[in-house]
């Protein structure tokens, strides 16, 4: 294709609204334009690399036994009711009315419609197991949409999902989508690292995230550089640093003592001159309509999905301020476990065996001295609180690290949630009814082009992986009124189209200096340069990457970028 007929409407300024490197260089690379809060128009330089992310998609679902299916993206409440998912997604789901009012929502995934379809088609153990996926859009009514297209609306996912009729086939299935998983982000040209995750919302018994680390990402890797243990926040163990004070000894009774105004772990860690780890937080939730406290150490976050899954609650939330003060007789803030009756306290592990901490009185502006867990009220022990910096390894006692990362796949095996409440049902090698069991799996199509600008850019801007770059080669004929240079350059560049290169021509009426910063700018790995060396029959190759240029004769380079990209393009596709 030749430049000058292309629509790239690269932008000379960062964009001001851009937060994070692959926003700002995607708007001023003219690959994509906003619409509105978190949607996007993927432009010709955007659609070319995207359209190249699911072809790997493809050819590795493929690899598997997948079957490409395209599934409506607008659905009617009834399958979300049956799942019980209709309630849960809450806001998060685009609702709509028909003309009839009836409800109906915009997919954000598609387990109700998958085993909507099996149900009403499986009749008999010899039609499984089944690999069935699509790729195709969903919606999700992000709070606060940003970080261009790390954090949409709409958004592009190749979601499949496998049909089985024992927990084996299950194992079976999963293995070979995160096999299938390695080797599209291997052939994507990202690092990635697979942790061990949460299912939440998805039910289910074991999950896998695929994760990209960037400071633009917003969920958190802990892993252990020593073992190499790996988990999201939400999920990862870790054993929680010392107390930074040692805690009073003997055998103290609670003391009250006045704190007015002081409201926060940090206010009252001023006020008394003591280490935030010196104190119990209380966390008022409601499971399943249930109301619990919740303890964890002063410093300390709360896991919400380790809550969950301890509890058990489908639902779970943070207690409205006047529940709180209907059951405690206090705001939050002056919080605590001593004297309570009827109400499950959980504490977290970080608790146990500690003495004659700080935590509220249940009484505004006042708190307790001297509590101690076990003695002054009794909770139930669990690990309830997300890894902090300066955690142990809970396998090798090491120190982990905290990385902010970009969630790229996600594996979930959901067990018999979806084919159990939406009566999915086929008769095993006896004639009797069973229920297949099901796995879920996900990609974010748009988030490897992200993820993928987020590692690899520079000042200039992306440095794309050539098997995801909208075009694999430029040639760059250095002065269009020369036709020397501009004959090289069509020479070149049908030699690279013959060996099946996927390749740009430059051959804008520009000064070089331009056309070389909108080569560096859209990212493009490799460039030819035709110019002045052409009087000694030799043109330049350049690498996006790493700026190395080399000097090659000009019938040599074709050649030379063919086998440079063949290395680059990744392993070839396993067969079915
Ligand atoms: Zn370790």
């Amino acid at each position: 294709m030749q430049w000058s007929r292309l629509f790239i409407p690269t932008l000379r300024e960062d964009p001001a609204e851009a937060e994070v490197p692959s926003h700002r260089l995607l708007l001023r690379a003219g690959y994509i334009r906003q619409l509105a809060a978190g949607i996007y128009s993927y432009l010709f330089l955007a659609q070319r690399s995207l359209l190249k992310i699911i072809r790997i998609v493809r050819e590795e679902m493929d690899a598997i036994g997948g079957q490409e299916m395209l599934l409506p993206a607008l659905h009617p409440a009834e399958i979300w009711r049956e799942s019980g998912r209709w309630e849960v997604m809450g806001d998060n789901m685009f609702r709509l009315k028909d003309r009839w009012q009836h409800d109906l929502c915009l997919g954000m995934t598609h387990e109700e419609v998958m085993t909507a379809v099996a149900r009403g088609e499986l009749r008999s153990y010899k039609q499984l197991p089944q690999i069935w996926y699509q790729i195709q859009t969903k919606f999700r009514d992000e709070p606060r949409p940003k970080s261009g297209l790390l954090r949409v609306r709409q958004f592009l996912m190749k979601d499949s999902y496998s049909f089985d009729l024992d927990a084996a086939g299950l194992d079976a299935a999963y293995e070979k989508h995160y096999q299938a998983y390695c080797r599209i982000f291997d052939r994507c040209g990202l690092k990635y690292t697979a942790v061990e995750a949460h299912s939440g919302a998805m039910g289910g018994s074991q999950s896998h995230e695929f994760m990209v680390a960037t400071e633009a990402g917003e969920d958190y890797v802990v892993s252990c550089p020593a073992c190499g243990y790996a988990a999201n926040l939400e999920k990862a163990e870790t054993v929680a640093s010392p107390p930074l004070a040692p805690d009073p000894e003997g055998d103290l009774a609670p003391e009250k003592f006045h704190t007015p105004g002081r409201k926060t772990i940090a206010e009252v860690a001023d006020f008394t001159g003591l280490p935030e780890t010196s104190q119990m937080k209380s966390l008022v939730m409601v499971a399943d309509g249930t109301l619990m406290l919740v303890l964890v150490r002063g410093d300390h976050a709360l896991s919400e999905t380790k809550f969950a899954g301890i509890t058990g609650a489908s639902e779970i939330r943070p207690a409205h301020p006047d529940e709180i003060r209907a059951t405690f007789g206090a705001d939050a803030g002056s919080l605590g476990p001593v004297g309570l009756r009827g109400i499950r306290i959980l504490a977290d592990l970080a608790l146990k065996g500690r003495r004659n901490m700080i935590a509220g009185a249940n009484e505004d502006d006042y708190h307790l001295r001297h509590v101690t867990p076990g003695e002054d009220f009794t909770p139930e022990y669990h690990d309830l609180r997300q890894a902090a910096p300066g955690d142990a390894c809970i396998r090798c006692g090491r120190p982990v690290r905290l990385d902010k990362s970009v969630e790229i796949g996600h594996i979930f095996k959901l067990g018999y949630k979806y084919s159990e409440s939406m009566g999915l049902r086929v008769l095993n090698a006896d004639g009797k009814e069973v229920t297949p069991i099901m796995g879920s799996y996900g990609i974010g199509i748009e988030r490897i082009l992200c993820a993928a600008v987020e590692s690899y850019h520079d000042q200039d801007g992306m440095a794309l992986p050539a098997s995801i770059a909208p075009f694999e080669v430029i040639i760059t004929p250095v002065n269009t009124a020369e036709p020397v240079h501009m004959d090289a350059a069509a020479r070149l560049y049908q030699a690279c189209r013959s060996l099946g290169i996927d390749v740009l021509l430059d051959d804008r009426d520009e000064r070089p200096g331009v056309k070389f910063k909108d080569a560096d700018l859209i990212g493009v790995p490799y460039r030819i340069t035709a110019g002045k060396k052409l009087a000694q029959g030799k043109v330049e190759i350049y690498d996006r990457r790493t700026r190395a240029v080399t000097e090659v004769s000009v019938e040599e380079a074709p050649q030379r970028l063919h086998e440079l990209l063949t290395a680059a393009r990744g392993q070839p596709v396993s067969a079915f």
